[in-house]
């Protein structure tokens, strides 16, 4: 299989001529070859763009006209969700089932974007009978939208959805270590009637085709969601243009558990958020902190339900833990584990390769316990099937633990105290916090974090404000008074 550029509405290779190779997780086979986009690819891109911008119609587009496109869209998706999840399936490692999930979500983005919208007015602020000040939202420009290897494809359309629905012609720099599932954007586009030069894909190395993205003066946002670390070297970057920055970045999520909380939902919750979508979540709860007068039950229980997580071939529906995405990641992990060891944490689940896969990147649901907060474990994000496990004892003792790390993406608390809940909710460091809650999430919500997990919010209206600038319009309706300078 082959996956080109897609540029103008045509599907091109590298100027270079250069490609790179993808790899199966399941059994770690070459199985794609890719276009490795560089500097000239993405100024072949911008190029696009910048003309879809300037003289297209797409950006003075009637929002409703747009939102059709983008229901299109929806429906285009949808057409395709086994397709899709299919690809993304094989492409990751993630279990089927929960690759659909992923698929059926990404229609949503755009339906929801379609509405926002339509409902979205533009601000006017009166100064009695004597002023009118009124805003316009303009699109921004062309946005470089860059994306992460997990749940690729619906965190693309996250992306997507709001900058189009915005009116901004995109870039988009997949993954490379899952470039597949984007390749069917283009069909999906062309089919909803979005006009060519609007959405554009260039593959490629991070550090090449992202970093030209990045460094492109005709683009002035950069939606990127990724590593902390690849976060900081992008700012450094984009400095030099002062571009718009959008930063959804690395997490190390605490789950408080409380004694007094519903003990069995709550292990169903810490199991779901940290071995779900292979542990390869941003916001996983990786680090789940159990008051001490339950500790040993608890510990036991998610001991015990780790080790039954199915762990399998990602295309098998039975299967809960699936492939991670490269032997390199799964290297890290897998040295996280010995870390882990080395450190003295209490293995209690996992920590090797299942005897029935032995090919491919698999690793068992893994829990350390007795984690104490200086150990590298507890601190560093793995990003994968592996979770610490450390007791507290008093609210003040959970608080503090919970916001030791230099993350705050994510927070999950466990109570039936309703004040200890509020107490709790007003002090624990994360951008968003659910309480008695899996991670559901309301798509009109904001959505990011604070510390080194990010900066900005995507979601809602908050994404629309990441892709639009706002444009004050200052009317005098009377004389208002003026200074006269140089009069005498
Ligand atoms: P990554 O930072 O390695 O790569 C992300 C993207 O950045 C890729 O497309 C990559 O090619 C590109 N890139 C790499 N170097 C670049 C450079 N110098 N300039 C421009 N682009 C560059 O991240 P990853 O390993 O793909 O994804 C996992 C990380 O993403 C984890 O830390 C995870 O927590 C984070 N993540 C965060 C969220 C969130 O919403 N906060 C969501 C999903 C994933």
């Amino acid at each position: 299989m082959n996956v080109q550029h897609y540029i103008g509405g045509e599907h091109v290779p590298s100027v270079s001529g250069a490609t790179f190779t993808a790899l199966e997780p399941a059994n770690n086979e070459e199985y794609l070859t890719v276009s490795a986009g560089q500097a000239e690819d993405i100024e072949a891109a911008v190029a696009a763009a910048r003309k879809a911008f300037t003289e297209g119609p797409w950006p003075k587009m009637p929002a409703q006209q747009r939102a059709n496109v983008l229901r299109k869209i929806a429906d285009a998706i949808e057409k395709r969700d086994d397709q899709i999840a299919a690809l993304e399936c094989r492409d990751t490692g993630l279990p089927i089932t929960q690759a659909r999930g992923q698929a059926h979500r990404a229609a949503q983005n755009f339906r929801f974007f379609a509405d926002v919208i339509t409902t979205l007015g533009e601000d006017v602020y009166r100064v009695a009978s004597a002023q009118l000040n009124y805003v316009i939202r303009k699109p921004i420009g062309v946005a470089g939208l860059i994306t992460p290897w997990n749940t690729p494809f619906m965190l693309e359309t996250w992306k997507l959805a709001p900058a189009l629905a915005a009116g901004c012609p995109v870039i988009l720099k997949p993954a490379e270590w899952s470039p597949l599932s984007a390749s069917v954007l283009p069909e999906i586009m062309e089919e909803a009637g979005v006009p060519a030069g609007v959405f554009n894909i260039v593959h490629g190395i991070g550090e090449e085709a992202g970093a030209a993205l990045v460094a492109h003066p005709d683009v002035p946002i950069i939606s990127f969601t990724g590593e902390t670390t690849t976060g900081q070297i992008i700012m450094r970057n984009a400095a030099d243009n002062l571009k718009t920055l959008s930063m959804e970045l690395g997490g190390k999520s605490p789950l408080l558990v409380f004694d007094d909380a519903d003990l069995d939902r709550a292990l169903d919750a810490a199991v779901f958020g940290v071995f779900s979508l292979n542990g390869e979540r941003c916001t996983a709860s990786s680090r789940v902190l159990v008051q001490d007068t339950i500790y040993e039950e608890f510990v036991a229980r998610f001991a015990e339900r780790a080790s039954k997580v199915k762990v399998g071939s990602p295309d098998d529906p039975a299967t809960e833990l699936g492939a991670l995405v490269h032997p390199e990641h799964y290297a890290r992990v897998m040295e996280y584990v010995q870390i882990g060891i080395d450190e003295g944490a209490r293995l209690v689940a996992g920590g090797s390769r299942p005897d029935h896969l032995p090919v491919g990147n698999f690793l068992s649901a893994t829990v350390f316990a007795d984690v104490s907060p200086k150990m590298r474990i507890f601190q560093e994000e793995i990003f994968g099937p592996v979770v610490c496990v450390t007791p507290f004892s008093t609210e003040e003792e959970a608080l503090e633990l919970a916001n030791d790390t230099r993350y705050g993406l994510a927070a999950y608390l466990w109570t039936n105290n309703l004040r200890r809940t509020h107490r709790l909710a007003q002090q624990i460091e994360s951008g968003m916090l659910w309480v008695n809650s899996q991670n559901v999430r309301d798509l009109r919500t904001p959505f990011g974090g604070v510390k080194a997990s990010g900066l900005g919010r995507e979601g809602g209206k908050h994404s629309i404000d990441v892709y639009t600038e706002s444009h004050i319009v200052h009317v005098a309706t009377e004389d208002l008074p003026i200074s006269r300078f140089g009069v005498s």
